[in-house]
């Protein structure tokens, strides 16, 4: 779902030509959002609703789902071995429909021993806007280690590390010691284990990882492990 010209949407969608969906618009058959629409220049966006003598093309509704996702929980739509986040929000769907159920992706993953706030949403253009490295959205996570930490782990997380592997240097990540064996971690950007892999360059193994925050959006403490509830970002 992207945005595009509604003499587009409408020729992929009744497979004709623009010049028969011109006279189609012409005729006033056409509705966005409630407005008749003529003009084949128009945007119809994902969320746009188009109906056509007054039947309904597309309609969607934006949703924004925040989700404490309980250790052991995949993050993922299906899997054979373990539940998902999908099933949990599937197990109390409130007042989701099965095909807006169907629709939702997650907003950047979780491993399946960290605990903590997962996004999910139907809205493609928010959720590359808080996954993109430009945007630099704020990560937050509280860290719990197997040994104790020292100030080099501050300074190493501020530099940013290599990983010959993928040949990438992270991005400065701040760390704050909590207690001896008990820090906070903010990150901008999310690769592959990256808060276990940064701890592991100490040999310092992660004993429990929990995500706090995304960008503004933080874990509400009334949401238990398990539990999810829909959020309205201020755009919508
Ligand atoms: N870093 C990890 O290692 N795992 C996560 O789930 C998130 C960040």
């Amino acid at each position: 779902y992207s945005s595009t010209r509604l003499d587009r949407f409408l020729a992929a969608h009744l497979q004709c030509s623009r010049k028969t969906i011109r006279a189609v618009l012409a005729a006033g058959r056409v509705v966005l959002d409630g407005e008749l629409a003529r003009d084949p220049d128009k945007v119809v966006g994902p969320f746009t609703r188009v109906e056509l003598d007054g039947e309904c093309l597309q309609g969607r509704r934006p949703l924004y789902l925040m989700l404490h996702k309980p250790v052991g929980v995949v993050c993922a739509t299906e899997d054979e071995q373990h539940r998902t986040v999908l099933d949990l929000i599937r197990a109390h769907p409130e007042d989701l429909t099965a095909s807006e159920l169907d629709d939702l992706h997650i907003v950047g993953r979780l491993d399946l021993n960290t605990s903590g706030l997962v996004l999910l949403t139907n809205d493609g253009e928010w959720s590359r806007r808080l996954m993109s490295p430009e945007h630099k959205v704020a990560k937050v996570y509280e860290v719990r280690l197997a040994n104790p930490l020292s100030p080099e782990y501050v300074t190493a997380f501020a530099e940013g590390m290599y990983f010959p592997y993928e040949d990438i240097t992270t991005q400065p990540a701040q760390l704050e010691i909590l207690g001896e064996r008990q820090a906070r971690v903010t990150l901008t950007e999310g690769k592959y284990h990256q808060i276990k892999r940064m701890f592991g360059r100490f040999r310092n193994p992660v004993v429990a990882l929990h995500r706090h925050s995304v960008g503004e959006w933080k874990l509400n403490s009334s949401l238990q492990a398990g539990q999810w509830r829909r959020i309205f970002p201020a755009h919508n």
